[in-house]
């Protein structure tokens, strides 16, 4: 048996002081979950039960990577967030366990064509194009769990050109690590090298040509995003 052409190589994301790499499976990311960011995007924050979009796996981008201001948009967005790395697939997960299914933690950026996002829900239409575009998921290097444990709390910051644009604590989560992994489970058989993005505090806001972007979660490092010109 041959491909009819080259296969695609495996998106990767690198290890926090290691040359080994982890698989990226496929990237699941919450919607609104920190209360603040739930009203300025114009819902009531609640305990409604999570939702999901996913990025594929190949919009992986690494730490200090210079991306292009992406096609089809004007207002190109960044989203600081906690990255979960999946290391032990299961469905079906008790909360009680969600924690065992953890490699580790990484600093994530959900970029987003907020444009294109929010025409798509007003029309009741997916947010793939606005969510799940090339290049849309910088990921900085992960931390495996012997590291840095199971990070509940703690300070999650984003700055632009080194204004702090987005500053909040992991705490304030609606949604817990181990309740998003519990949910997802049941609805889908989570695998290893599934990274789950675990949404965005308040203060989202634009990206622009020439624009260096850096997200902090503390215990975790930085994430440096540059901002190319135009494709
Ligand atoms: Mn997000």
């Amino acid at each position: 048996m041959g491909y009819a052409f080259d296969p695609a190589p495996i998106p990767t994301i690198a290890i926090a002081g290691s040359n080994d790499r982890i698989p990226v499976r496929r990237i699941f990311c919450i919607g609104r979950n920190y209360a603040a960011h739930a009203r300025e995007m114009g819902k009531d924050p609640d305990r409604d039960p999570p939702f999901f979009f996913l990025k594929p796996a190949d919009a992986v981008v690494e730490d200090g990577a210079t991306i292009p201001y992406p096609p089809e948009t004007e207002n190109f967005h960044f989203e600081a967030e906690l990255v979960v790395v999946i290391g032990t697939g299961g469905t079906n997960i008790p909360e009680e366990q969600s924690l065992d299914h953890v490699w580790g933690y990484a600093v994530g950026n959900d970029l987003t064509r907020r444009d294109l996002q929010l025409k798509a829900r007003e029309q009741g239409r997916p947010w793939d194009l606005g969510k799940g575009f090339d290049r849309s998921a910088p990921i900085a290097p992960a931390h495996p769990v012997s590291a840095v444990g199971h990070p509940a709390s703690g300070a999650i910051t984003l700055t632009v050109n080194g204004e702090t644009k987005q500053q909040a604590d992991l705490a304030e989560l609606i949604w817990s690590v181990p309740e998003i992994i519990s949910i997802l489970s049941h609805s889908m058989e989570l695998m290893p090298g599934d990274l789950i993005m675990t949404g965005t505090p308040a203060g989202v806001g634009p990206l622009a040509p020439g624009d260096t972007c850096v997200v902090t979660v503390e215990g975790l490092g930085t994430l440096t995003t540059h901002i190319g010109p135009r494709a």
